[in-house]
C-alpha cells in the first residue's frame, strides 16, 4: 500500500475550540430561523454588526457562506444556476455562487450544522464601502423574501478621511434606526450599542494580535491559517465569545514563539499577499510555500478585519470611521503607503498579487500599483491570476510558476 505523504502543515490546537464556537454561532441562527425565536438580520462583512447587534439581531454575513462554497469547491457547479437569471460570470462570484446555491437548494451548511438552508433575514443590511455589488446581492433577497433593504452608501477611493466624509455616514448609521427598532420590536439603547462596541473593539484588538505575532521570526502563523481563524473577527465581532477564543489563540502562537517553532519549519522566505484567498486551493497553497521553506506572513485580506476606529469615544463616530478606514476604501496613494508599512513590520521579501477575475475591487493590481511599489521599494512581486471562488479561472501550473518565479529573483 503506498505511504500516505505527510502533510507539511502544522496544526493550531486552537482550531478545536474554533470549530465549536462556529458550529455554536450557526445553530443559534438555525435555530432562530427555523423556531421564530429571534429576528435575523443579514450584514455585509465590514457593516455594521454592533448597531445590528445592539437591537437583539443574530447577525449573519453570506460573504462567510461565499467563503465556504469556495473552500467546498461547490462553487462552479452552482455560479451557472445565477448566470441563468441574469448574473453575469463577470461579476463577484461570492454573490454568484450564494445566488446559485440558494436556486439549487444546496449548501455545506447542511453537512457542517445541519442547516436545510441559509437562515432567512428580517432585515438585509449593508455597506457599499468594499463594493456595490453587496447591495445587487442583498436586493437578489429582498425580491425573493419581501424583506427590507438598507444601507450604508459609502464613497470609495479616499485618501484622509475629514469630518465631511464622517457627518454623511454618521448620519447614515443613524438614520438607520427607526426601521431597525421596528423590524427588532426593540427601542434603541445608546449603552447597548456603547457595550456591543467596546466588545467588537476587545475583539479587534485580539485579532489584531494574532496577526501581528506574524512580524516575529520564525512566524508562528501563516496567511492561510488566518484565513481560518479569522471566522470569528468576522462573524461574531461584538460578541464577547469572539474575545475569548482570540485571547486562547494568541496564548497558543506566544507558546510557539517562546519555543522558536515557526509555522513552516527552517522558514527562508516571507511573503505578502495581497488580494483575495483563493479559497478552493488554501491547502495546496500552503503546502507548496511550507516545501519551499517560504511562509506567507501577512495580508491585506486578514488585516481587513481590524476596525481601530471603534476604540472612538462615540460609537457612530467609531462605527462611521472604522468601517471607511479600510484599505479598500482608499486611494491608490493611501494603499501604496500601507504596503510599506506592512513589507518594513513583516520583513518581507516578495509581494503576491492575487488579481480575483470576479472582484476587482480586492485586485489591486489593476492600476499600476505592483510596479511602482516595486520600483520604489525594491520589493520583487508577481500576479496570479485566479478568483475567490471560481476555480475555472485558476491555473494551478501558472501560479505555481509564478510562485517559484518571486522565489527565484528573491535567491537572484
Ligand atoms: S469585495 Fe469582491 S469578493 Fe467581496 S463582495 Fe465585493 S466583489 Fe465580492
Amino acid at each position: 500500500m503506498a505511504e500516505e505523504k505527510k502533510s507539511l502543515i502544522k496544526k493550531i490546537r486552537s482550531a478545536g475550540p474554533m470549530r465549536k464556537l462556529m458550529a455554536a454561532y450557526f445553530t443559534e441562527l438555525n435555530e432562530a430561523a427555523t423556531t421564530g425565536s429571534g429576528k435575523i438580520a443579514w450584514c455585509t462583512s465590514v457593516g455594521p454588526a454592533e448597531l445590528l447587534r445592539s437591537f437583539g439581531f443574530l447577525v449573519y454575513f453570506p460573504e462567510n457562506h461565499g467563503a465556504v462554497l469556495g473552500s467546498s469547491r461547490l462553487a462552479a457547479d452552482l455560479i451557472p444556476a445565477a448566470n441563468a437569471i441574469g448574473y453575469s460570470p463577470d461579476i463577484c462570484s461570492y454573490l454568484t455562487s450564494d445566488v446559485g446555491s440558494f436556486l439549487n437548494k444546496n449548501t455545506p451548511l447542511t453537512r457542517a450544522f445541519g442547516m436545510e438552508t441559509v437562515p432567512k433575514a428580517d432585515i438585509l443590511v449593508f455597506n457599499t464601502n468594499q463594493c456595490r455589488d453587496v447591495k445587487d446581492w442583498f436586493q437578489f433577497y429582498e425580491r425573493e423574501w419581501n424583506v427590507p433593504c438598507v444601507g450604508i452608501d459609502t464613497m470609495r477611493g479616499i485618501g484622509d478621511i475629514t469630518s465631511e466624509h464622517l457627518v454623511g455616514l454618521i448620519g447614515q448609521h443613524k438614520a438607520l434606526i427607526p426601521i431597525l427598532e421596528k423590524v427588532s420590536g426593540q427601542k434603541f439603547d445608546i449603552d447597548r450599542l456603547r457595550e456591543v462596541v467596546e466588545s467588537s473593539y476587545k475583539c479587534t484588538k485580539g485579532w489584531k494580535n494574532v496577526l501581528r505575532i506574524a512580524e516575529k521570526k520564525p512566524s508562528p502563523i501563516t496567511f492561510f491559517d488566518a484565513t481560518i481563524h479569522m471566522g470569528p473577527a468576522v462573524v461574531l465581532r461584538g460578541d464577547d465569545r469572539a474575545v475569548q477564543y482570540y485571547d486562547t489563540l494568541v496564548a497558543e502562537l506566544e507558546e510557539r514563539v517562546t519555543s522558536g517553532e515557526g509555522a513552516v519549519d527552517g522558514e527562508q522566505h516571507r511573503f505578502y499577499w495581497e488580494g483575495m484567498p483563493v479559497w478552493g486551493k488554501l491547502r495546496e497553497h500552503a503546502e507548496f510555500f511550507a516545501g519551499k521553506k517560504s511562509c506567507v506572513v501577512a495580508s491585506t485580506y486578514c488585516n481587513s478585519w481590524i476596525f481601530e476606529g471603534l476604540g472612538a469615544e462615540d460609537p457612530f463616530e467609531g462605527m462611521a470611521r472604522a468601517y471607511t478606514e479600510l484599505f479598500i476604501v482608499r486611494s491608490e496613494s493611501f494603499k501604496e503607503k500601507y504596503l510599506e508599512g506592512m513589507v518594513r513590520d513583516y520583513d518581507i521579501s516578495g509581494i503576491i498579487y492575487h488579481d480575483a477575475k470576479t472582484c476587482p475591487n480586492n485586485s489591486n493590481n489593476r492600476y499600476g500599483l505592483p510596479l511602482r511599489f516595486t520600483e520604489k521599494s525594491g520589493v520583487p512581486h508577481v500576479v496570479i491570476n485566479g478568483d475567490l471562488n471560481d476555480l475555472r479561472l485558476y491555473s494551478e501550473e501558472q501560479a505555481k510558476t509564478q510562485f517559484e518565479a518571486l522565489m527565484e529573483q528573491i535567491n537572484d
